[in-house]
């Protein structure tokens, strides 16, 4: 069989990682990636880019576990190096503060972070609404330089970017052999996913450079995530929401209460407001399937649904999706081998 050819359908953070691990674990495949929008235009742009995972009810603990663990590996490697100001990695420290003691006091990712403790009497008289707290050191991604990053050693690699709609994955039947869906909320109409559903989340992006520590409030709606050039300000999650439109009484809300937990936001310049939705179903969606239309067959993996988790978990699930492409290929190597004798 010639090089197996293999189509990575969006360039949000899922697609453009998947890639890359496509490439590190089948060197011999020929690797393109199609999607009709790339960076600065995706949700993953407007993500806070945060590794605090999100919970998925329907994907085992232990598996969240590894996703977080791989993907939290990668990015400290990458903030130990040159690149990581290029490719807009940092390690961050903060508070995440609750009003009442959560009934889950140790979060299943609390030994992946690092030094991860409850707040000291002392740090909690910063916030006085709050009566409970944990501290801890993450990393985070400033999402556009990131995308691009990756972008920028896909095709030092050899990977071709193509701008297209894709309206039926069958339609890329005849040009290549594994196709791999990581279209994020674009699924829901590319593969008809009635269980995909948006989570429509508004940001603010402010100049503050003064704020150095992360505060997130415990039950994740509100949250000041200082970047490497600019804080965000969130947030909503209006669930089955598709408007991209920004509301302006929203951004005065968002203001409000990120002012409430660090006032010296009061002083914050240059407010931009993103909105982005985040493709969100029970459990990620990280599985193969074999379409076929009259005899012919495509193989297809697909990865998206992410939710509110995608930045944290996205090396993770690449490291998988491409195991199942590998899987794929074995699978269309062993049929063609088998025609031939
Ligand atoms: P996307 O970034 O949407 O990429 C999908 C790609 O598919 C796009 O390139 C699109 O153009 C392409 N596409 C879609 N349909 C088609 C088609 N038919 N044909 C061709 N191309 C197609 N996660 C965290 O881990 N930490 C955070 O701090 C965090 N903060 C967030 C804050 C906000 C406000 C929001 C909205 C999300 C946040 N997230 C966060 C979640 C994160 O943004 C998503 O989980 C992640 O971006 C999903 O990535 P994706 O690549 O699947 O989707």
């Amino acid at each position: 069989m010639a090089a197996p050819k293999v189509a990575v359908v969006g360039a949000g953070v899922i697609g453009l990682s998947t890639a890359l691990c496509i490439v590190e674990t089948c060197p011999s495949c020929s690797v393109a990636v199609l999607s009709d929008q790339f960076s600065p235009n995706t949700t993953s742009d407007v993500a806070a880019g945060m590794l605090i995972p999100h919970t998925y009810p329907g994907t085992p603990i232990h598996l969240q576990k590894q996703w977080f663990k791989e993907t939290f590996s990668y990015l400290f490697s990458i903030s130990n190096s040159a690149e990581a100001s290029e490719a807009g990695i940092h390690l961050i420290s903060g508070w995440q503060i609750f009003k009442n003691t959560p009934k889950e006091e140790l979060p299943f990712w609390s030994d992946v972070v690092l030094g991860f403790r409850s707040m000291s009497e002392a740090e909690l008289q910063k916030f006085p609404q709050h009566r409970f707290g944990q501290a801890f050191t993450t990393l985070k991604c400033d999402c556009p330089p990131y995308l691009l990053w990756l972008e920028k050693r896909l095709k030092a690699i050899g990977v071709q970017m193509y701008t297209r709609k894709v309206a039926d994955l069958w339609e890329l039947h005849s040009e290549y052999n594994v196709v791999v869906n990581c279209a994020g909320i674009g699924a829901h109409q590319l593969v008809g996913d009635e269980s995909l559903f948006p989570v429509r989340g508004q940001v603010l992006k402010v100049h503050a450079p003064w704020v150095k520590n992360f505060i997130r409030d415990g039950d994740g709606s509100t949250y000041i995530y200082p970047g490497i050039y600019k804080v965000t300000l969130g947030g909503t999650r209006e669930k089955d929401s598709w408007s991209l439109s920004p509301d302006p009484g929203t951004t005065k809300d968002i203001f409000d209460r990120c002012c409430s937990l660090e006032p010296s936001l009061q002083g914050a310049q240059d407010i931009k407001v993103k909105v982005g939705l985040r493709p969100s179903r029970w459990c990620v969606r990280l599985q193969r399937e074999v379409l076929s239309q009259g005899g012919a067959k495509l193989m297809v993996v697909h990865n998206y649904g992410h939710g509110a988790g995608g930045f944290s978990m996205h090396r993770g699930t690449a490291k998988e999706a491409a195991r199942l492409v590998g899987e794929c290929i074995a699978a269309l190597q062993g049929s063609s081998s088998r025609a031939k004798l």
